[in-house]
């Protein structure tokens, strides 16, 4: 599917599409941006334009998306054209330098259907030292056919030799209402859960496409009942809530949904863009709760959520957490008394 399906990017598309037109593409590019906002969607629409048997664009530009070209780019089956991936299925997943050497051997040879041989790089900052030096011997002496297009989240992790190498492109998330939008439109979903959808992916529009909104709404709810005040005023039921989530291993998801309501509340008490809150179906309970609570503990909590997720890899204590950031917010809440700090 063709460029005009991308919602954004403006810039590094026309960027790419004058390069196509004009015949000066570079060898080698570097698409970097946040995770799942449309790069290598853009990189697959590129290799798309490049060998499409029906450009469809007046200038060969774009392509068509539908010709047998366009389908065997997107089903991976191109004889010139070749992706490669970390390994999903490996707990520590890396580009291993067997596959850098094969696409080498594969780039030796003319294209076979195309002007171009293309090799996608699809989180490009997971090569090991030994295939980025391989890499890096057929950046410096790309054959005149060879295209290389490396993606990644994290362009500071890719060894500078291979950055300088690279013609690099940054991709920048999107604007809420972008994703809302091409929310409505793609999946023909209502537009209370398009803007729930699109809030809670935060401009990575993949992200918001492809939520199961039925799946992350029941997580959302189970998390609503912890803040209700008769949850929250029985130390008993924070214990025993803490115990569970920490047993069934939900604390770090917990703390996220927690983290997105106090943010709400926060909006709401500052008189925010309301269009940012997340829990818009909770208007009336937020508002009774703004107008009791304490905006520089809950800023605080926030901080120190924050810090627990950064601790988590490690060796926490989960239950421990919960049940201190939960017995503090209901402080913050103003739903008992503030205890007097020294
Ligand atoms: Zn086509």
């Amino acid at each position: 599917m063709p460029f005009a399906e991308i919602t954004g990017h403006e810039q590094p598309i026309s960027l790419l599409q004058a390069s196509v037109r004009n015949g000066r593409l570079a060898h080698a590019y570097l698409f970097h941006g946040e995770a799942r906002i449309g790069k290598w969607m853009t990189a697959v629409r590129l290799v798309q334009a490049l060998n499409c048997e029906r450009p469809s664009h007046i200038d060969n530009s774009d392509s068509c998306g539908h010709c047998r070209s366009c389908l065997q780019i997107v089903a991976r089956t191109h004889p010139d054209c070749f992706v490669i991936e970390p390994d999903p299925e490996s707990a520590t997943p890396q580009i291993k330098i067997e596959q850098v050497r094969e696409i080498e051997q594969q780039f030796i040879y003319r294209p076979l259907i195309g002007e171009r041989k293309i090799c996608l790089i699809d989180e490009a900052d997971r090569l090991t030292i030994g295939a980025a030096n391989a890499l890096l011997k057929t950046l410096e002496e790309p054959p005149g056919h060879g295209l290389f297009i490396l993606v990644t989240s994290r362009p500071h992790a890719l060894p500078i030799t291979i950055r300088s190498r690279c013609q690099a492109l940054r991709f920048t998330a999107l604007a809420r209402t972008q994703v809302e939008a091409a929310v409505i439109l793609k999946r023909e979903l209502p537009p209370a859960d398009a803007h729930f959808l699109a809030v809670l992916a935060d401009g990575r529009i993949g992200e918001a496409l492809e939520t199961n909104v039925a799946e992350v709404q029941a997580r959302q709810k189970e998390c609503l009942t912890l803040v209700k005040p008769q949850s929250l005023t029985s130390s008993t039921a924070i214990l025993a809530a803490a115990e569970t989530l920490a047993k069934s291993d939900r604390g770090e998801e917990t703390l996220t949904w927690l983290t997105r309501w106090i943010r709400d509340l926060v909006i709401l008490i500052v008189g925010g863009d309301q269009d940012q809150i997340l829990h818009l179906d909770q208007l009336t309970d937020l508002r009774q709760y703004a107008q009791r609570a304490h905006i520089d503990l809950l800023l605080t909590l926030l901080n120190d959520i924050e810090r627990i997720h950064q601790q988590a890899a490690r060796h926490l204590n989960m239950q421990m957490a919960l049940e201190t950031t939960l017995l503090r917010l209901r402080e913050a809440l103003g739903l008992v008394p503030t205890r007097v700090s020294a």
